[in-house]
């Protein structure tokens, strides 16, 4: 095919190439420092926080965020106030998007289950929520108040009785969280809210934290069970830090995007999405697979004009300019599938023909986005999808946030007399074989 010269951002030809899925992991795009560089830095803050609760959080504010919060706990009264402050065309916004996610993911909920194996022989399966979460909520380039709904909602629908939320303390908002998050903590409900960001919050909630000054009360925040939420490259290298100490979900840092498309996609379209997720963060990625030139070609011009033109055209740019962002030419739609299975996205739209067909097909990513009316901000905001998704390739073996994230599968075993005796010889038989002779004694002196 004709040549194509990128420009605002990276281009890779893999026209003619087959490539084995290891070659193709190893070319596709991916940010120059990952959550291992991240964890080496934020191990010490961790640390920090385990050995010195309030003190160390409110010193690692002052350092990391340019405040230091007189309030590590949200006043109840600060709540009250950011809700009826809230501006009335935003609290629409935020409860229908609640409305929606709280649909989907009440429909998300497992069923338990029983099994008759014989004769009074049962196993059944139960879905027990977790006691106490807590939920990061991003607050450092941008505030996600959006990402209060996500996992707020999710937990609430899986059960959970104890949901704590942390997001950075705003140099403008007295060292507490942005109103819009507080606004919608208290429209769901949430009275417990820290004003912590960063790791210093995921070792807060992994080790809890003893107060520092008297209006911390006895003791700041008592350790979670679960900590889920996205953040920056800090927070998920925290995230996984701790994981072991508690459970998390996906590793969701920082935002990517796929957009598989052929020739019929909108370049103009394409070009908007790919910058709307770039605003999120300069870490942020944008990735464009097509098997046409010609859209490569569109939509890498329609970014040199488009991308000067947005709000934050500075942080789209090293965005879209850094080694995590490409327009990747394939050979057909074949290949464009397996390159954007090896990539694993967090975020893949799909704008091809057959776009429902396509993406039947697709086996990683976090989310799918499919066809021309289904892009990526519609999922941050009001699809009723969960926005809080895998990042890093962690979509090849985890899921999006929901009732999932927050519950455990607990197996309940129930016998008769009659069913346990008609397995005792072949117990007592694979038992004596493993040379644990105790277990098949234990069968055997109930029918002696
Ligand atoms: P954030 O709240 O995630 O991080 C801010 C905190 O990072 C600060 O409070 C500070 O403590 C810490 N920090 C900053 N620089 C540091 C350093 N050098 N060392 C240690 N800690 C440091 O907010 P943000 O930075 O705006 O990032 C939000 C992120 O969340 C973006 O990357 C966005 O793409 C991502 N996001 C992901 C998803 C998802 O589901 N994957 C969803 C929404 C947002």
């Amino acid at each position: 095919g004709p040549a194509y010269d990128g420009s605002v951002i990276n281009r890779i030809d893999l026209r003619g190439r087959s490539l084995s899925p290891r070659e193709l992991t190893e070319i596709l795009p991916r940010p120059e420092i990952g959550v291992e560089d991240a964890a080496e830095k934020v191990a010490p803050i961790l640390h920090e926080v385990r050995l010195h609760g309030a003190s160390a959080l409110r010193d690692l504010s002052e350092r990391f965020d340019g405040v230091r919060p007189v309030h590590l706990r949200v006043p109840a009264e600060r709540m009250a106030q950011a809700l009826e402050t809230l501006d009335p065309l935003v609290r629409d916004g935020l409860e229908e998007a609640i409305r929606r996610v709280r649909t989907v993911h009440a429909a998300q909920r497992p069923q338990p289950f029983a099994v008759d194996l014989a004769p009074g022989a049962q196993v059944r399966q139960r879905w027990i929520p977790v006691r106490r979460v807590g939920l990061y909520v991003p607050g450092g380039i941008a505030v996600y108040p959006s990402s209060v709904i996500m996992s707020v909602v999710a937990a609430q629908e899986a059960g959970v009785r104890e949901l704590a939320v942390a997001s950075p303390p705003q140099r403008d908002n007295d060292g507490l969280p942005h109103p819009t998050i507080l606004a919608a903590c208290a429209l769901l409900g949430v009275q417990e809210v820290y004003a912590v960001g960063g790791a210093q919050a995921i070792g807060m909630f992994a080790y809890g934290a003893a107060g520092s000054e008297p209006q911390d009360g006895d003791y700041l925040c008592e350790p979670v069970d679960v900590i889920t939420g996205p953040g920056n490259i800090y927070v998920a290298a925290a995230k996984r830090l701790v994981r072991g100490v508690v459970g998390i979900d996906s590793e969701a840092g920082p935002t990517e995007i796929a957009v598989l498309a052929d020739g019929g996609a909108d370049p103009t379209h394409v070009a908007l999405d790919l910058i709307s997720q770039g605003e999120h963060t300069p870490d942020a990625a944008a990735v464009l697979v097509t098997p046409s030139v010609e859209l490569a070609a569109a939509v890498d011009a329609r970014l040199v004009d488009l991308v000067p033109e947005t709000k934050h055209a500075a942080r789209v740019a090293q965005a879209l300019s850094g080694p995590q962002s490409a327009i990747i030419v394939v050979d057909d739609l074949e290949q464009g599938l397996d390159v954007v299975d090896s990539y694993g996205a967090e975020h893949l739209e799909i704008q091809t023909a057959d776009a429902a067909a396509v993406a039947e097909r697709v086996q990683s990513a976090g989310a799918i986005f499919v066809g021309p009316y289904s892009p990526v901000p519609l999922g941050d905001y009001m699809a009723g999808s969960n926005h809080v998704l895998p990042t890093g390739g962690c979509a090849h073996y985890s899921s999006g946030l929901g009732v999932h994230s927050f519950l455990r599968a607990v197996q309940v075993v129930e016998y008769s007399a009659d069913a346990l005796q008609e397995l005792a010889d072949r117990i007592v038989a694979v038992a004596n074989d493993e040379d644990l002779p105790a277990h098949g004694e234990a069968i055997k002196a109930r029918f002696q």
